[in-house]
């Protein structure tokens, strides 16, 4: 998936937006925010990255400075999501790391199934 292609489909989830905080699409905007990060040019291996928030909530452009290694940790668990520190979606994930500038959320058990099975790095996403 192009960096252009997840762009339209952010937009087309803007759109069809009209509950701010519906937990179902503030998943759908998490997934599509990871599979954007996840196509950030990895050239720069030591330095730090400005990744997009993973909060998913509807106007959010943050970004967040984050080495490499560190967003490389929380990728490890297909439940994790980066965010700015504050933008915790209470209803689908609670907070795991806390730093000056970026925190860590995991999805609720009941949550979690989706952003698994939609892991690019998870061979159940296949
Ligand atoms: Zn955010």
């Amino acid at each position: 998936m192009t960096r252009e292609h997840v762009v339209q489909a952010m937009d087309f989830f803007g759109e069809t937006a009209g509950v701010q905080m519906d937990p179902s699409r503030v998943a759908r905007n998490q997934v599509t925010l990871r599979t954007l990060n996840e196509a950030i040019d990895a050239n720069r291996a030591d330095g730090v990255i400005a990744f997009r928030c993973e909060c998913g909530q509807l106007g959010c452009n943050r970004l967040v400075p984050l080495r490499r290694a560190q967003y490389e940790a929380v990728r490890l668990n297909a439940r994790r999501f980066v965010i700015a520190p504050g933008h915790v979606v209470a209803a689908l994930e609670h907070e795991v790391e806390r730093h000056a500038e970026h925190a860590v959320v995991e999805t609720h058990r009941h949550t979690s199934d989706f952003a698994e099975r939609t892991d690019p790095r998870s061979a159940a996403a296949h």
